[in-house]
């Protein structure tokens, strides 16, 4: 693969990074499906859960407070100035 030998077996060659921390791994080596070891795994998916939820936040709550609030503002006029409402 030209990246190298396994961080652990310096006789047999790397197929893969470890997604952590970077470490080249072989076959062998590999722990679910792309670290070099639970360690790396459990980090990786703390980092990924710290990353993702304010984004999931930005993109879910402000568009909806957007939107309602362009919705009970356009209700609000139609209702007072066209129809005389309130
Ligand atoms: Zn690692
Ligand atoms: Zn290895």
């Amino acid at each position: 693969m030209g990246i190298g030998t396994c961080n652990n077996h310096p006789n047999l060659a790397a197929s893969y990074h470890c997604a952590q921390c970077h470490k080249p791994l072989c076959d062998r080596c590999i722990v679910n499906s792309k670290f070099c070891s639970l360690a790396c795994s459990a980090k990786n998916a703390q980092f990924e859960a710290n990353y993702k939820r304010p984004a999931e936040l930005r993109r879910s709550a402000i568009p909806g407070i957007l939107f309602f609030l362009a919705v009970a503002g356009g209700l609000y006029y139609l209702l007072h100035y066209h129809f005389h409402y309130f």
